[in-house]
């Protein structure tokens, strides 16, 4: 009997290099830019695709005390790295949920008057409460907030939740007004409206408590985010095999691209299951060692086929898609939120503390 094969045994033809310092420089800025509020951490769906326990043990260390997920399993996934109690589960609590989030300890965000409900029967404590200002998602309805303040509750938090802080329209200052008018009646709880670009709206939305998720990742949707946030993850794709086209050969699936002249092509094992979108289908671009090589074909759900520049005879073993994340979401049309979340877990997701090319993305393979 050999040894069963742990999965890190098994090496992944897909990587995703993620930056370390650069996610606790994100929240440092983001921390620094919410003036008299502290920033708490996003961790959700995963820390955004890259990791929620890696995430939230950097920036733990860094001074990070607040922390967001949506589902409670979410919170069991992260409750032995950081006290359960800083914890805070956006989705609220469901009657099914009740007996696990006691266990857990994290704090339910109060959504609705139901959830009030199923949580002060099941015997209360500590909670967040989110009221809606605006976006008629989640949230207790504002007008019932001197009533939810008359009840005997237990709030740490009192939040909402911005649905345009990456446009510059009304609707920001309208959400801010009604947010105020709910906080007044909470002269004990600590205030929380602003997610990442909502910080970027100054002082007047920090409150006590900010929310970024998308820029600790590397997102911007701000002007004001631009230069200061800094690019975490870095996908990587082996190449597996290099092949050369005649004028007339056709590419991928359905053949949507042809060859005009004698190509060499390299095919790489990342695909649309791997978050890398179809929309980029004749349309991508990968960096190639020194070089730029575009994606030709369809994407295919494990692989894509490049093109490498006229001329160019060798590639890296590894190359990698473009990933900078306002770039990428505009020349595919998906959000930056999308292009994180989809990553997926084929990726060996290896943290380093300088980001930096490893000897091995340094080989080189030479077409025959
Ligand atoms: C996801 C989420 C955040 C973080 O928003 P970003 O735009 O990623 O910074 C903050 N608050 C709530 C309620 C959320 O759902």
């Amino acid at each position: 009997m050999t040894e069963p094969l742990d999965l890190s045994d098994i090496p992944s033809p897909l990587r995703l290099r993620l930056d370390g310092d650069a996610l606790v420089h994100n929240w440092r800025t983001l921390n620094d830019m919410s003036g008299r509020a502290v920033a708490g951490a996003a961790v959700k769906a995963n820390g955004y695709g890259l990791g929620a326990r890696e995430v939230v043990a950097r920036l733990s260390a860094a001074g990070c005390r607040n922390f967001f997920v949506a589902h409670w399993r979410e919170a069991a996934e992260i409750a032995d790295l950081v006290p359960p109690a800083s914890i805070s589960v956006l989705n609220g609590v469901l009657p099914e949920e009740v007996s696990a989030a006691r266990r857990i300890g994290a704090k339910p965000v109060i959504n609705s008057m139901d959830q009030l409900a199923t949580w002060q029967a099941s015997g209360g404590g500590r909670c967040d409460l989110m009221f809606d200002s605006g976006m008629n998602r989640l949230g207790i309805e504002d007008h019932r907030a001197g009533a939810v303040a008359a009840m005997s509750l237990d709030v740490d938090t009192v939040m909402s939740h911005l649905a345009s802080a990456d446009e510059d329209v009304p609707q920001n200052a309208h959400q801010l007004a009604r947010f105020q008018a709910v906080a007044s009646h909470f002269p004990n709880a600590r205030k929380s409206l602003a997610n990442s670009a909502g910080i970027a709206l100054g002082t007047d939305y920090h409150f006590d408590l900010t929310r970024p998720g998308l820029s600790l990742y590397g997102g911007i949707q701000r002007k004001q985010l631009e230069e200061r946030i800094r690019q975490v993850a870095y996908p990587e794709a082996r190449v597996l095999q290099i092949r050369d086209l005649q004028p007339g050969d056709k590419v991928g699936y359905n053949a949507t691209f042809t060859a005009d002249r004698p190509m060499t092509v390299a095919i790489t094992a990342i695909g649309y299951a791997d978050g890398y979108t179809r929309a980029l289908s004749n349309h991508g671009y990968f960096t190639v060692g020194e070089s730029q090589a575009q994606v030709i074909g369809f994407v295919s759900m494990d692989l894509c086929i490049l093109a490498l520049e006229d001329g160019v005879r060798t590639t890296p073993v590894w190359v990698c898609p473009r990933f900078n994340l306002p770039l990428s979401a505009a020349a595919s049309g998906r959000s930056q939120y999308e292009l994180l979340t989809s990553l997926g877990y084929r990726y060996d997701r290896v943290w380093l503390s300088k980001a930096h090319k490893t000897s091995e993305s340094l080989k080189s393979l030479t077409i025959r």
